[in-house]
């Protein structure tokens, strides 16, 4: 019995249609404020920081999504 292994050098890269898209939600137990995703991820940390303003609340979970593509090289 015998294998071959092929040794094919691949990449990894964001799909070109695409655009990533980020979303935040405040990490305070009592509260279910979230900032829904968009592609503009300045103004979701200003959203963040606006929330802190108003509640006091200052820990987010912040996601960064994107979609990506393999390639063979
Ligand atoms: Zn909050």
């Amino acid at each position: 019995m015998s294998t071959v292994l092929r040794f094919v050098e691949h990449q990894i890269s964001r799909h070109p249609d695409s655009e990533p898209t980020f979303s935040a939600r405040c990490l305070n137990p009592d509260c279910g404020w979230s900032v829904a995703p968009t592609t503009d991820g300045e103004q979701a940390d200003v959203d963040c920081m606006e929330h802190t303003g108003r509640t006091g609340h200052g820990i987010f979970g912040r996601r960064c999504e994107d979609v990506a593509v393999v390639t063979r090289k």
